[in-house]
């Protein structure tokens, strides 16, 4: 499964799409010349030896700008530019001498060792940042690259790990955060997400992608893994013969050219998920187009070939053999936060809860794995919401637990407001943001727990520093791109292009981007306010906001 093919002839050759399996393997833009002169997991060595040591201007810009990436590590935005107004600059000027860093958890059941780890780190190295992204990573800010070796030493001694968090790679995975546990759940996808990290990790047959490549692997029916949004997503299903595995959805992504998966409608047992992964990412690594980076995700492979044809390729060039047919799930069972107490099968509990848009720290990483500890819970995962389910908690330590939770900033039992608003990174660190995301969105948060506090119903809100979507723009029900606009005065401000909607699980759909709908980031909670008065006065009965949009 590990070798690529030379050159394939079942496709017709499009000339400038950068396709390798069709001969094209000279490098088009600077980003594949870069992989090509260099496979950028050995960017790791010069870290270490030379990079750590020396310090930041000994940073060669090819690796500082690109090959970084594949350990998870990013310069930061330089402090004081203005969102918007950074794109006459050259590259260097946006450039803090300071990085993000990505900590992937790969759906891990952290237990409190790692948590404090993870904690310490950011303590010691990262000024006590830390926020869990919807990808259940751990991102932190500030890092010195003089103290990168000693922080992956430390990570590495928990089974921890940067590497592949960012790049043109497999990134960190989603699986399911009540895995193994959950009464509803129909298989679990655990075992699965580890073979194939075994075969993606250090492997240079998949770190040279065409662009990034999202997996998510979930057994559980509330498609907590947000299969509609991955590259390749493994989504439990029943065979009526063959009973749990897997279907295969691929080509989900959002950014400026959303796109929902195909369900490609298959069933795979459990021990045969990492080889069809392993078929996805090579058809991918092959056959994906590598001119031009704003086509280079797998999507527009999709889109272009359709679900029948990724199907066959899949089957006749890379696992020689049919996969059994079968029906796709339909759509979510329910709510696949996980937010709140819930019985699992083994009749202990697991417990989900919230930090504001997924900020922590290092302080509450510590406290949460001694409190963790303390009660004898087997263990953290986090969602792909930005929140995190405790598993594993004994019937006569919930309430305990509960309180401990919320004494470190952690509700087990939020507002709708805090439960369902995530906000990307933003400005205050990306070097891509247009407008301030997460102080935004915390602050409309509190506003929002004012003005309706018992709101019956939830409306999820996610915040979005630019077009590219990280917060996923277009699939809450109320989704929100930054950009300037014009206040009343008609000077240009920060403020947010409104998508109406959209969501996943559930109700899946695309937000409806509607022209007129532009709201000054200053004006943000009255516009949200307006539209969800609207929407309680018009609404019938049980009917959700998505449904009143669509109407
Ligand atoms: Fe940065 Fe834009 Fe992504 Fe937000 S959506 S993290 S601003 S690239």
């Amino acid at each position: 499964m590990n070798d690529a093919p030379a050159a394939r002839t079942t496709t017709r050759p499009r000339k400038g799409e950068g396709q390798w399996a069709l001969g094209y393997t000279e490098p088009l833009n600077k980003n594949e010349q870069s992989k090509k002169d260099d496979n950028p997991l050995n960017v790791r060595t010069r870290i270490e030896n030379i990079y750590s040591k020396r310090g930041f201007d000994s940073i060669d810009p090819a690796d500082l700008r690109g090959r970084f990436r594949w350990y998870g590590i990013y310069t930061q935005r330089a402090p004081g530019l203005d969102g918007g107004k950074t794109g006459a600059l050259e590259e260097e000027q946006l450039d803090d001498r300071y990085f993000m860093m990505r900590v992937r958890s790969d759906g891990r059941l952290l237990n409190p060792e790692q948590l404090r780890v993870l904690g310490a780190i950011s303590t010691d190295f990262a000024r006590s940042t830390a926020d869990i992204t919807d990808r259940s990573n751990i991102q932190y800010h500030w890092i010195e690259i003089e103290d990168v070796p000693t922080i992956w030493e430390r990570l590495e001694a928990v089974g921890l790990s940067t590497e592949e968090a960012c790049g043109d790679s497999p990134r960190g995975m989603l699986g399911s955060p009540v895995a193994g546990v959950a009464k509803d759940e129909i298989i679990d996808g655990t075992p699965a997400i580890a073979e194939i990290n075994k075969r993606r990790a250090g492997n240079p047959e998949y770190s040279n992608l065409p662009r990034k490549f999202k997996t998510s692997v979930s057994g559980h029916p509330s498609l907590d893994g947000a299969p509609e949004i991955n590259d390749v997503s493994f989504v439990g299903v029943v065979h009526p013969e063959h009973g749990p595995g897997f279907d295969l959805w691929v080509g989900g992504a959002l950014s400026t050219n959303p796109f929902l998966s195909e369900r490609l409608g298959v069933w795979i047992p459990l021990d045969e998920v990492a080889d069809v992964w392993e078929g996805v990412i090579s058809i991918f690594r092959d056959y994906g187009y590598r001119r031009l980076r704003s086509r280079a995700r797998l999507k527009f492979l999709v889109k272009d070939w359709g679900g029948d044809k990724f199907r066959e390729v899949l089957e006749t060039e890379y696992l020689k053999r049919p996969l059994i047919r079968n029906a796709s799930p339909e759509k979510a069972t329910r709510n696949g936060d996980h937010i709140g107490v819930h019985e699992q099968k083994d009749g202990n509990f697991y417990i989900g809860a919230a930090p504001v848009v997924g900020r922590i720290n290092g302080e509450l990483l510590t406290s949460l794995g001694d409190l963790i500890e303390e009660h004898g819970v087997a263990g953290v995962r986090f969602t792909a919401y930005q929140k995190l389910v405790l598993i594993g908690v004994a019937p006569d330590k919930v309430n305990a637990v509960v309180e401990g939770l919320d004494r470190i900033g952690l509700q087990a039992n939020p507002s709708n407001w805090r439960r369902s608003t995530m906000a990307c990174t933003g400005i205050e660190f990306c070097k891509l943001a247009i407008v301030d995301t997460k102080q935004r969105a915390h602050d409309l948060i509190a506003s929002l727990e004012q003005r309706f506090p018992e709101l019956d119903t939830p409306i999820t809100v996610n915040v979005n520093g630019c077009p590219n979507s990280c917060a996923r723009t277009q699939v809450a029900d109320i989704g929100l791109k930054g950009q300037l606009v014009l206040d009343d005065d008609g000077n240009q401000v920060e403020g947010f292009q409104v998508h109406l909607g959209g969501g996943i699980g559930l109700t899946t759909a695309l937000g409806r981007k509607l022209r007129a709908h532009k709201v000054t980031s200053k004006g943000l909670d009255d516009y949200v306010t307006n539209v969800v008065n609207v929407y309680l006065a018009q609404r019938n009965q049980d009917e959700s906001f998505a449904a009143w949009v669509a109407r």
